[in-house]
C-alpha cells in the first residue's frame, strides 16, 4: 500500500489577499476577489491548458501552506457556529487538516501567455503565495447537485451593511483611478461577510485587514460596518 506521496507544486497564486484575516471563508463569496495562477517552469506549456478557456469555472486543488506550521486538529470550531461548537475536521473545510489540502471552485476570466502561462481568476478564497497542486474544469452537469443538504454550514442570511467615511471613500476612488482595481467594491464584499472571528467580536473596537498593499480599518456596530480609513502599507 502506498502511504506516502511526493507531490509537485504546479503553480502559485498571486492574490489580493495578503493576510489570512479578511480572506473569504469560501470561494465565490467575494466575486471581486482577483488572483492569478502562475504555472511553474515544468508545467507552463500552452498545450496543457488547451480547451480550458471554454470553461467558465475551474476547480483548484491547493495547499493551505500557512496552516502547516500550526499542525492539524481532529475537531474544529467553525466561525459559522459562533466559534463555540465543535465539529469533526472531516465535517469542515478548515485549513488545519491532515495533508492541508484545499479545494475551491473559482471563475476563470482568461488565460494569458505573456509570462509563461497565467490563469486569471475571480471569486477566490486563496492567500497570496498559495501553492497549487491541480486544476480541473468545473462540470455543472456532474458537479452541481440539486437538493444537496448544507448540513451545519447553511449560509448566514444577514450580511453587514457597509458604509465609508469620506476620506476612506476618496482613497478608494483615487486607488481605483490609479490602478484600475475596484477597491471599494472589494472591501464591501469582504466586510459584508463579517470576517471577524466570533471570539473577537465583543472584545475589540477597531478591526484592520490588508488587501493588496492597503491597510483597511473599520468598526462594527450591530449590523452596520463603517470603514474608517484606508492607507498604503510601507
Ligand atoms: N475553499 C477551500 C478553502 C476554505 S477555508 C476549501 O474548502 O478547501 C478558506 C480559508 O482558508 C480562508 O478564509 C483563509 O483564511 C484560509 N486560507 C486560504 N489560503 C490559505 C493558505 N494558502 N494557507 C493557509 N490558509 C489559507
Amino acid at each position: 500500500m502506498i502511504d506516502r506521496l511526493s507531490i509537485e507544486v504546479i503553480g502559485y497564486i498571486k492574490s489580493c489577499f495578503t493576510e489570512k484575516f479578511g480572506t473569504p471563508r469560501q470561494a465565490g463569496l467575494v466575486p471581486s476577489a482577483k488572483a492569478r495562477l502562475r504555472l511553474c517552469e515544468h508545467f507552463k506549456r500552452r498545450e496543457m491548458v488547451r480547451g480550458l478557456e471554454e470553461f467558465s469555472h475551474i476547480w483548484i486543488h491547493f495547499v493551505f501552506h500557512q496552516a502547516m506550521e500550526g499542525g492539524w486538529k481532529s475537531t474544529v470550531r467553525p466561525p459559522r457556529l459562533g466559534g463555540s461548537r465543535r465539529k469533526g475536521v472531516w465535517a469542515t473545510r478548515s485549513p488545519h487538516r491532515p495533508n492541508f489540502m484545499g479545494l475551491s471552485v473559482v471563475k476563470l476570466d482568461g488565460i494569458e501567455f505573456d509570462h509563461g502561462v497565467e490563469l486569471l481568476l475571480t471569486g477566490v478564497d486563496l492567500l497570496d503565495g498559495t501553492p497549487v497542486l491541480d486544476i480541473k474544469p468545473y462540470l455543472p452537469s456532474s458537479d452541481r447537485i440539486e437538493g444537496a443538504s448544507e448540513g451545519w454550514a447553511a449560509p448566514e442570511l444577514e450580511a453587514l451593511e457597509v458604509a465609508y467615511l469620506p476620506e476612506a471613500a476618496d482613497f478608494c476612488s483615487a486607488y481605483e483611478t490609479e490602478t484600475g482595481v475596484p477597491l471599494r467594491q472589494l472591501i464591501s464584499e469582504v466586510l459584508r461577510e463579517d470576517p471577524r472571528p466570533p471570539s473577537q467580536r465583543e472584545k475589540k473596537e477597531m478591526f484592520g485587514m490588508r488587501l493588496y498593499n492597503i491597510n483597511v480599518r473599520w468598526q462594527v456596530s450591530g449590523n452596520y460596518c463603517l470603514v474608517r480609513s484606508c492607507a498604503k502599507v510601507g
